[in-house]
């Protein structure tokens, strides 16, 4: 793993788009298949009572997979809700024998290689010693959670309990609701917040992390510490352009290295080549030549940025 993509990993949680990706994968993986064991590991990850969890769970099948911001919502057969919540180091994998779907950033003892987000496992070593729960399905083939640092949680939920936390998401970049006017709106109602802050706050915005919120600033060619309130008409418009093509084009890649990854074993993840400033700290910058990437903790958050072309 190169030094650039371990430091994604210890700083950074999965974003909207590796989040969507692992969405993605384990849609075709896991729907509808009976589920006749939930194994809970001793240091459990699981919000409430752990039995009851099981017990609640077992015998049922995955419906359907949503994701709000960067929580996975897992459908139930009886409205009942599993939320899945990645945050720094937790993994989701999926293993049919040989065949694996994976997603999270990478434990580096496990793993054998890969990028940040879509990292390539080895089949043979689950589960790890960071296996926090296993739900076996009747074919025998199972979902993992592994999470070495343990901030991720496993909760079950109810149809009012659901709905509760979907509310306190804001809205969804890709969704069609979310256009230039909403953006504009959003921001007038944190005039007083930095662009970073507002871009990171999932109650306006769901999804955006410190990854993207630093590319999406470099893109549109904004310092990301500037009051909202100092936006032009023509900077909002920049920027809500951006929120929309960095991450379809993260998603885009995410997508491609999760179909590939279990070809790719040992092969170094592409993300890293897609990144234009975050992480790019001390190195000129791509777009302008001129200026040096700088450093700076801005929405109490490590913030890259280029001083030169970003106004
Ligand atoms: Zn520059």
């Amino acid at each position: 793993m190169s030094l650039l993509a371990k430091l994604i990993v210890r700083k950074n949680m999965p974003e909207l788009p590796e989040v969507e990706t692992i969405r993605k994968g384990l849609e075709k993986s896991i729907l509808n298949k009976k589920i006749v064991q939930i194994e809970i590991a001793k240091k459990s990850p699981v919000k409430g009572n752990a039995e009851k969890f099981v017990s609640e769970i077992k015998g049922k099948k995955f419906v359907r997979i949503e994701r709000l911001g960067k929580l996975l919502v897992f459908s139930l057969s009886a409205k009942k809700y599993l939320l899945v919540h990645l945050k720094m180091t937790g993994q989701l994998i999926y293993a049919a024998g040989k065949k694996v779907v994976a997603g999270g950033p990478p434990h580096q003892k496990f793993w054998c290689g890969g990028g940040h987000n879509l990292p390539v496992i080895n089949p043979d070593t689950l589960p790890t010693a960071y296996t926090r729960a296993a739900f076996v399905f009747s074919d025998d083939s199972k979902l993992y959670f592994n999470d070495m640092r343990r901030f991720g949680y496993l909760r079950l939920a109810g149809e009012a309990e659901k709905n509760k936390v979907e509310r306190a998401y804001g809205i969804e970049p890709f969704s069609k609701k979310f256009n230039l006017a909403e953006f504009k709106r959003i921001l007038a109602g944190r005039e007083k917040s930095l662009l970073k802050a507002a871009l990171l706050d999932q109650a306006l915005i769901a999804g955006i992390g410190n990854i993207y919120a630093d590319e999406i600033c470099f893109s549109a060619g904004v310092l990301p510490g500037r009051p909202a309130a100092s936006l032009t008409e023509k900077e909002k418009a920049a920027l809500f352009r951006a929120i929309k093509s960095v991450l379809r084009q993260a998603l885009k890649y995410g997508g491609t290295t999760f179909r590939n990854y279990a070809n790719a074993r040992g092969q170094k993840g592409k993300f890293t080549e897609f990144l234009k400033v975050y992480g790019r700290q001390g190195m000129k910058c791509l777009r302008c030549k001129k200026g040096i990437i700088q450093k700076r903790k801005i929405a109490g958050r490590g913030t890259s940025f280029c001083g030169n072309c970003q106004k």
